[in-house]
């Protein structure tokens, strides 16, 4: 019988492939397409922030910067000597219109709270800040400027992860696991991102379409941070000399990956020109889709031990932040499966009591 095995090596998997391992765990990570052509890590935009409205979320975040600033020490193997998750920390901007104001001073508490070095200022102040916004219909903002928030490259991140994981004796292996009952180990962790509902049915989590626009426009601003534009649903940030913007669109029951190429003119470029008037000149010159491991009942994570077996631990249901909160989640399952309970971020909200008892724990945030 095995010790542990991870179900998905996706970014969750190889995160708690790492932590398990570290803790001398021997760990077999099944993954079925080592190619990660489907996966969402691959597809994602790389963001970590800490500017959500829940405690545990904004910690995560923090968690996330800890540990990413750290990998060229920590993850660093024989054969992955200098390891980067290529970040780029040009902070997050979320902006928000009069409706969602009031529920953004409420975060704002929890920000301060946390100590999460969140600016705030108001849409009147915009301009003296971000000389290339439209500030018109928008109440407040939210940013950071302190190199604590941005992005990574989801790929470089994970190999280094599957590296050390691999480095400190897990292993990697090709399979599809059709059923959980098929897995004899001490301990069995889901990993598989959007598609747990597979293996452990009475867990609402679904494929949840969203589609990323690659552009280019004349005037570049490298140094713009990750805006999130709350009243139109609509998120950019620079990716080299272009910028990628996400569709506020989104769709589930689609098995293939083909973009929304219909929501660029409809959708995000209008968004896009009327909060940057210099994006009108944008062209479209590429474009991708991924899916969301879309928590159905309130956006938030789903973590912890499943109460109807006796061995099986799950995390999915991340809605948008499954990358950045990889490494907190992997050390928060590790934690709970070796002493039994969280040592450090407790994560006891997102167990399953409050999925089986439909109890919306639910995130706003969500871009
Ligand atoms: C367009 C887009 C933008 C995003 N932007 C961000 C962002 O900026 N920041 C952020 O933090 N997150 C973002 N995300 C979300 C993030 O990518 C996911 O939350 C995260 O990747 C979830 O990680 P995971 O390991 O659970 O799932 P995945 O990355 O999907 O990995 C799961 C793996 O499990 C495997 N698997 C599934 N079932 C089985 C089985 N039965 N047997 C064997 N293997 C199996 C799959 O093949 C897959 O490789 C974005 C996602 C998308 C699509």
């Amino acid at each position: 019988m095995d010790d542990v095995v991870v179900v998905g090596g996706g970014i969750i998997g190889a995160a708690t492939a790492y932590f398990l391992s570290k803790e001398g765990r021997k760990v077999r990570v099944i993954e079925r397409d080592p190619a990660y052509k489907k996966a969402s890590f691959p597809l994602s935009l790389g963001g970590f922030r800490r500017q959500f409205f829940q405690k545990e979320n904004i910690n995560l975040g923090k968690f996330a910067l800890e540990f990413i600033s750290d990998i060229s020490n920590t993850l660093k193997t024989k054969n992955n000597p200098n390891p980067t998750a290529s970040m780029v920390p040009n902070g997050y901007l979320l902006l928000f219109g009069p409706e969602h104001a009031e529920e953004q001073y409420e975060a704002l508490k929890n920000h301060k709270a946390c100590n999460a070095g969140t600016k705030n200022i108001p849409a009147s102040k915009l301009k003296e800040v971000f000389s290339w916004i439209n500030p018109e219909g928008l109440e407040t903002a939210t940013y950071t400027d302190s190199k604590i928030e941005g992005w990574i490259d989801p790929h470089m991140f994970h190999n280094a992860l599957k590296n050390k994981a691999i480095e400190l004796g897990a292993k990697f292996e090709k399979g599809d696991v059709k059923k959980i009952s098929d897995i004899k180990a001490k301990t069995i962790v889901s990993a598989a991102g959007c598609w747990t509902k597979e293996l452990l049915d009475d867990i609402p989590v679904a494929p949840q379409k969203h589609t990323v626009f690659r552009v280019k426009c004349p005037k570049h601003y490298p140094e713009m941070p990750l805006t999130g534009d709350l009243p139109s649903g609509v998120y950019w940030r620079p990716e080299g000399k272009e910028y990628l913007a996400g569709s506020p669109n989104s769709k589930f029951d689609c098995p293939e990956l083909e973009p929304e190429w219909d929501d660029f003119e409809n959708l995000v470029w209008p968004a896009l020109a009327n909060r940057v008037p210099e994006f009108e000149q944008l062209k479209l010159t590429g474009g991708w889709a991924g899916y969301y491991d879309c928590n159905v009942l309130d956006n938030n994570a789903i973590v912890g031990k499943h109460p109807k077996y006796e061995n099986v631990f799950l995390a999915t249901g991340f809605t948008g932040r499954g990358l950045m909160q990889s490494p907190g989640i992997g050390r928060g399952l590790t934690e709970l499966i070796t002493t039994g309970k969280y040592q450090t971020i407790d994560l006891s909200c997102f167990g399953l009591d409050r999925i089986f008892a439909k109890k919306k724990r639910t995130e706003p945030y969500v871009l």
